[in-house]
């Protein structure tokens, strides 16, 4: 047993979630992240075979066991990730040249270029279509009998399987394609705590999958990843929609003007505090670090600015699942948080939603008063989660620990700001048991005050209505 006693004031509360790939592809690596903080890992659908991910699943809840610390796994479905399809070598593309792509064509004797997805159904003349992160910019001229013609606007170079971003192109409620159905019917037999849908465009994105998750009689949360223009332009529908946000900037700054994610990341970290729904920032916090064992400087201040405007999560894609040092990234992050946090002058104020149910009124009573009590920790009963989220909402600098008797709501909150959960059956007392535990356990001192948040109606969603002050003995 690797089980450990964690001190409380090295909890950092903002979360991290990592990938899992072919740098991190065995146990003994899993373990290694989820002891160097990782609180929830991702796996990236757009790559890999179900036999491998079941494998991953496995490792996952084998070392969450051992290290006696609940980790969230969230299914990350590709959606309309389009790119090229296979060719020999590189194409050469020169400014102002009309090029030709098809679905599954054969460059070497059509010269069209192939790609993954029929987009000659959605694209329209005077559309953008964008190739390999941008670094080709094209105009669709017309699309004609399944093939898309357009438009190079530079100079530039093609290599096979490249991603293509097609910003201005509504998909009409298609984002769930075929594989991510097939995906899904995966998911609904594995383990998983959370599914991202990519490219949401619309709130309505959200429902069809839902529904399409409640008929598989799957209890995931859902993950909107934002990532098109116009998922900005619905984006207060999306975070109603969704249970946690994520601002996915890599594809974001290709649909978007790059210059405008900063404050798009901000705007929806905000929408998070303000609807209690989790965010996550993700792509690139530390990609120098793919490559070198030290961050750059700018890639320390992004994880520090983060913090400070009050984000959840945040994500490491390639730094854990391709790079060459993958834990020393998960070391630097925990760092930069802790250090972050432990600053007064992170302390930001955060607008509230006007909307006054009693789940956040009682969650801002518990805050108000451990804050004035100087409380060390709240402990709060929860089944559902929903009291913890209206509480992390809040942003307290107070640890959260959260007490449910149901396995999958620990796991899910893992991701949730200052949460750590602890699994207890559910009992009327269970808030005042796990602080006993605490106690004996040296987590908590003779002498600390702690407030807890708990209900007559243990395990039963919407009944927290106790709160009580405990100064332990
Ligand atoms: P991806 O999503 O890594 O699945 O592309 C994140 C992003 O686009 O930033
Ligand atoms: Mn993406």
């Amino acid at each position: 047993m690797v089980k450990s006693v964690i001190p409380l004031e090295n909890y950092k509360r903002t979360k991290i979630i990592a990938t899992v790939g072919p740098a991190t592809d065995n146990y003994e690596a899993i373990l290694g992240l989820i002891k160097a903080g990782v609180n929830g890992i991702r796996l990236n659908f757009s790559h890999g075979t179900p036999e491998e991910r079941t494998k991953q699943v496995a490792w996952i809840r084998k070392a969450s066991k051992e290290l006696d610390k609940p980790v969230a796994i969230i299914q990350d479905l590709q959606g309309p990730k389009i790119r090229l399809g296979d060719f020999e070598g590189i194409i050469n593309v020169r400014k102002n040249q009309e090029l030709s792509f098809q679905y599954g064509a054969k460059y070497e004797s059509s010269g069209r270029i192939p790609i993954q997805y029929d987009l000659s159904t959605k694209v329209k003349r005077g559309e953008r279509l964008y190739i390999y992160d941008g670094k080709v910019r094209t105009v669709v001229t017309s699309v004609r009998d399944g093939v898309l013609y357009a438009k190079a606007e530079n100079d530039g170079v093609l290599i096979r399987r490249k991603g293509i971003n097609v910003p201005d192109t509504d998909f009409g409620g298609d984002v769930i394609t075929p594989k991510d159905r097939q995906d899904l019917v995966y998911g609904s037999s594995q383990d998983f705590d959370y599914v991202a849908l990519s490219f949401v465009q619309n709130a309505e994105d959200i429902e069809r999958l839902r529904k399409i998750l409640k008929n598989m009689g799957s209890n995931v949360r859902v993950i909107a990843k934002i990532e098109t223009r116009s998922a900005i332009d619905n984006i207060e529908a999306i975070v109603e929609a969704a249970d946690v946000v994520m601002v996915a900037r890599g594809d974001l700054a290709v649909e978007t003007p790059l210059e405008s994610v900063p404050i798009i990341q901000r705007h929806i970290i905000g929408l998070g505090i303000q609807y209690a729904k989790p965010t996550i920032v993700a792509t690139q916090m530390l990609a120098s670090m793919v490559e070198a064992p030290e961050p750059t400087r700018a890639e320390v201040a992004d994880i520090a600015s983060a913090v400070i405007t009050g984000t959840d999560c945040l994500m490491l894609s390639d730094e854990t699942a391709m790079g060459r040092y993958p834990l020393e990234a998960v070391k630097v992050m925990k760092r930069v948080i802790l250090y972050t946090e432990g600053q007064s002058i992170s302390k930001t104020t955060f607008e509230q939603s006007d909307a006054h149910t009693k789940q956040s009124a009682i969650s801002q009573a518990v805050v108000d008063l451990a804050c004035s009590i100087k409380a060390k920790a709240i402990v709060a009963e929860t089944k559902s989660g929903a009291t913890a989220l209206h509480i992390a909402a809040l942003r307290p600098t107070i640890p959260l620990i959260t007490v449910t008797s149901d396995v999958r709501t620990a796991q899910q909150l893992t991701i949730v700001y200052a949460a750590k959960s602890y699994v207890r059956p559910a009992h009327k007392f269970a808030a005042t048991r796990l602080t006993d535990w605490l106690r004996q356990h040296k987590i908590l001192s003779k002498g600390d005050v702690v407030v807890t948040a708990s209900g007559f109606y243990p395990g039963v969603v919407g009944t927290t209505d106790t709160i009580k002050v405990r100064m332990l003995e």
